[in-house]
């Protein structure tokens, strides 16, 4: 089942001389459940991309459906929901809302969507993220590994079915870039989530069902991985 659907998608940013066309009409369609890792080199359009897949960006032309909704023809409060429910968004630098411990951290969508916390699934959450123990802890009171499995916690605690990652290992060593790979593999595995990482990281590229190559904004390259 086709989940992402991108048609004639284009991005240009400022006006009059200082126009930059970050994405030149690009369509693809993603399947759900598919691992799918962008990559292409600094300034090309990638993050861009993950911004107007996540609903937090506004296309010049051109449209993206996920699950069959017109991402950008819903209304403001529909946008909304669709951010809090439909994708999880894991970044570089975290993200994490410094006076918010672990748990709150982890949980804000869902109370910001006026769900109860269901405590059964934070436990598991915690468990898997192998952050217990830390509940309380603020995020400068944690490593760098620590806060991104955090923010992995934050992206999956609504079950999105597409988790959108932007380099969430960029900023880490080998030892917990790894983890975090192994996290965002386990929930695309166990839980069919759509999983779509931007990466500079080829040995984490060539985990992926699926290499997207962007260059100036176009797709230059759309592979599947071979095993
Ligand atoms: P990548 O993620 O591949 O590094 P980006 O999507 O961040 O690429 O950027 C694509 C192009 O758009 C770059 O030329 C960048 O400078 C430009 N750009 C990105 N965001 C903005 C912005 N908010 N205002 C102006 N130009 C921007
Ligand atoms: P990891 O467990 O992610 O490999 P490190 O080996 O970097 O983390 O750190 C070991 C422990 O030291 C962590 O569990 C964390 O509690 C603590 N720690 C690491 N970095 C910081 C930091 N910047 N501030 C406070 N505590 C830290």
């Amino acid at each position: 089942m086709e989940i992402v659907k991108v048609e004639n998608l284009s991005k240009t940013y400022g006006s009059g001389d200082h126009v930059v066309r970050a994405l030149d009409d690009i369509s693809f369609t993603i399947e759900q459940g598919e691992f799918v890792a962008i990559v292409g080199p600094s300034g090309s359009g990638k993050s861009t991309l993950m911004h107007l897949l996540g609903g937090i960006d506004k296309p010049t032309t051109g449209k993206i459906f996920v699950e069959g909704t017109d991402v950008y023809a819903q209304n403001e409060e529909q946008l909304a929901i669709f951010r809090r429910r439909q994708v999880g968004l894991v970044y570089q630098f975290y993200n994490l809302i410094p006076v918010l411990n672990v748990v709150e951290n982890i949980t804000l969508p869902m109370l910001m969507d006026g769900q109860k916390v269901n405590e059964e699934r934070l436990e598991e959450m915690l468990h898997v993220l192998n952050l217990q123990g830390r509940e309380t802890h603020l995020p400068n009171q944690l490593s760098g590994g620590q806060q991104q499995r955090v923010s992995i916690g934050r992206a999956l605690i609504n079950a999105p079915s597409i988790v959108l990652a932007d380099e969430p290992t960029g900023n880490l060593d080998s030892k917990n870039g790894q983890e975090i790979i192994e996290l965002l593999k386990y929930s695309n595995r166990t839980y069919g989530q759509t999983l779509i990482v931007i990466t500079h990281d080829e040995n984490f590229a060539l985990q992926a069902d699926r290499i997207i190559a962007i260059q100036d904004g176009k797709i230059h390259r759309d592979e599947v991985v071979m095993r």
